[in-house]
């Protein structure tokens, strides 16, 4: 074994111990109440699209985040493809997304009928890179008729959306300010970061609307889900509105006044998603030991540098992450071959989006940044029980 695998798996034996069992990526954090608000659920017969557990998420969503209106529905990517379509987006527009992001996030453009644009990260907080941004709008946008213009390719530019990686708030303000100055609205994709924390403002409040999800790997789940949040409560109405077939509220009659979509969250999801964020607190208490139980195993480390939460912000640390001090898709792979070998499951992080086959053609600035993330970041074991229950 050569020493960059032992200085990998000597960090993680630190925090982990040595695994009898494949020690997950991560996993959901059920307790008795889930199960009790489940049954519960069950009992009342409103399993489906009617119920109060719905409602009753979505106060907890907006008391907790802060936000005017949390609108629930049926996962993340939805969320993020109807936030989108609410900010104004339209088939044949462009929208500027990470090139370094989970698929869904270049999904959710293209099911607008829009095309990604692929934007560079940034190294410390590994979500979009304002400074890579503004240099690059000065170069290939220009402004037309109270719109930006691509260039290039002629197409209107309709939105940009910044995404929250592994819960580390992206540099917000520096964002906001350049998208005020070229007029594009800010749609976040905050599937990642529920419980962090931008200065005083909860991700995914920041811009226009913004998407959660809460599938099953995220850091808190309704089996599978999503919300949309927004200060507005005209584009909160709409979104509400189009996410539940359209229907005019009447005792009796359907009567729909647009082609809309069934997107919303069932109400047995709902009731999962309420005994979640009742324990959300708990399982933020958790993640950050964990977190700093990482950052103590690898401070000095030779080989890797822990990812830890960029300035200004608080973050829910969802998933661990190392970096190797020196990027190498090669050295990567090894690595990852190992830990898993030995019971750890790490993973890397996501292909970059530009080199999928379906978004290979699409638009895209220098990535430097990205790909040098893309052959260094190596994702650790990070479930909440992890961190044992000693100081709770
Ligand atoms: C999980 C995730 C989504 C999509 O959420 P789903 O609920 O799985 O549809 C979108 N964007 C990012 C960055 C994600 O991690």
């Amino acid at each position: 074994m050569d020493l960059v695998e032992e200085l990998l798996l000597r960090g993680l034996e630190d925090v982990l111990g040595c695994p009898s069992a494949m020690v997950v990526l991560h996993e959901p954090d059920l307790s008795a109440r889930e199960k009790e608000l489940v049954v519960d659920c069950i009992d009342s017969n409103f399993v489906s699209s009617v119920g109060h557990y719905v409602d009753r998420f979505e106060e907890m969503l907006a008391a907790y985040t802060g936000v005017r209106r949390a609108i629930a529905v049926s996962n993340g990517t939805v969320a993020l493809q109807v936030a989108l379509h609410l900010a104004g987006v339209e088939s044949g527009d462009e929208v500027l997304v990470p090139s370094l992001s989970f698929v869904a996030t270049a999904n959710a453009v293209s099911h607008c009928g829009a095309v990604p644009h692929f934007v560079d990260s940034c190294p410390v907080t590994l979500g979009l890179s304002p400074e890579a941004l503004g240099d690059y709008l000065d170069h290939i946008a220009e402004p037309a008729l109270g719109q930006l213009r691509n260039r290039v390719t002629g197409r209107r530019i309709a939105a940009v959306v910044p995404m929250h990686t592994y819960g580390h708030p992206v540099e917000m303000l520096g964002l906001m300010e350049i998208a005020g100055k070229k007029t594009i609205p800010i749609v976040e994709d905050a599937a990642e970061s529920l419980g962090s924390w931008y200065r005083d403002w909860h991700t995914g409040t920041l811009g226009r609307i913004g998407a959660l999800s809460f599938n099953g790997n995220k850091i808190i789940t309704t089996g599978g889900g999503g919300a949309i949040l927004t200060d507005d409560p005209g584009l909160a109405d709409r979104a509400k509105h189009v996410t539940t077939t359209a229907k005019l509220p009447h005792r009796w009659a359907y009567f729909h006044d647009e082609v809309a979509w069934n997107f919303r969250l069932p109400n047995l999801n709902a009731a999962l998603g309420c005994a979640q964020m009742e324990r959300l607190p708990e399982l933020l208490q958790r993640k950050r030991r964990l977190a700093e139980r990482y950052r103590g195993a690898f401070a000095g480390n030779t080989a890797f540098e822990f990812v830890t939460e960029p300035p200004h912000a608080r973050s829910n640390y969802w998933l661990n992450t190392v970096r190797l001090r020196t990027p190498n898709m090669d050295v990567r792979d090894r690595l990852l071959t190992k830990a898993n070998a030995a019971g750890y499951q790490c993973r890397p992080t996501w292909v970059l989006l530009h080199r999928l086959p379906m978004y290979a053609e699409c638009p895209r600035a220098p990535l430097p940044v990205a790909s040098a993330l893309e052959a260094s970041l190596i994702n650790l074991p990070s479930s909440a029980y992890l961190a044992g229950d000693s100081q709770l």
